[in-house]
């Protein structure tokens, strides 16, 4: 496979892929105009959320932020100043688990745990990939929330050039976008989330947070 074709596995994953995660949601288009989702996993921390959220509030867009329950419980205040800010928040586990590496019922115990702290339908699995078992399970509960866009803004081997590139090459209407408000995220993000979000306004994309009417 030539690199080009890798990348676009990884920023925008195929429908066989996607066939295998039944009932999750991987975009989200409008049926007038162009919508876009873009999202944050894996905060929230002090370091990067609430740089984040002044800039969205300076860009004035709302996004929604899949939160480590682990982090909510360290940081509650920030947790509640991303709802106060507007934000929509997720369930993204309370341990940042591995769906493959944990026996089903541990993993369902932990979703069940960060759903106590944060108390959202919204669910992504970290990493991106569960049992075909958590995934049923789980979309009994919850909406699973994949994406269609990821920017892989935490590959320290990518420039925010690369990063911004990723939103400019396959971004479409109803496109879930997602950023990390992570350490390992921070250099790339910080420069490409913002560019990305003035890029996609200029094409006339419209901001939803999850949970918003469609149309
Ligand atoms: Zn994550």
């Amino acid at each position: 496979m030539s690199l080009r074709l890798v990348e676009r596995f990884i920023c925008r994953v195929p429908m066989w892929y996607r066939a295998l995660f039944p009932g999750a949601t991987w975009r989200i288009p409008a049926k007038s105009g162009k919508s876009i989702y873009l999202t944050f996993d894996d905060g929230p921390i002090p370091e990067v959320t609430p740089w984040v959220l002044d800039t969205l509030d300076e860009l004035g867009v709302k996004a929604t932020f899949f939160c480590v329950a682990d982090n909510v419980c360290r940081y509650p205040e920030l947790f509640a100043e991303i709802q106060r800010r507007g934000h929509q928040v997720g369930n993204h586990t309370f341990h940042h688990l591995q769906g493959l590496k944990v026996r089903t019922q541990n993993y369902l115990r932990d979703v069940k745990a960060a759903d106590e702290l944060i108390n959202s339908r919204f669910f992504r699995p970290p990493h991106g990939h569960m049992r075909f078992m958590q995934t049923i399970l789980l979309s009994n509960h919850y909406d699973i929330i994949m994406w269609d866009v990821i920017t892989r803004d935490y590959n320290k081997r990518l420039s925010p050039d690369q990063v911004f590139g990723s939103v400019r090459r396959y971004a479409r209407n109803g496109s879930i976008i997602t950023f990390h408000d992570s350490l390992k995220a921070i250099s790339n993000m910080q420069v490409a989330m913002p560019r990305a979000v003035r890029w996609l306004l200029d094409e006339g994309y419209v901001f939803k947070r999850l949970g918003d009417p469609a149309d």
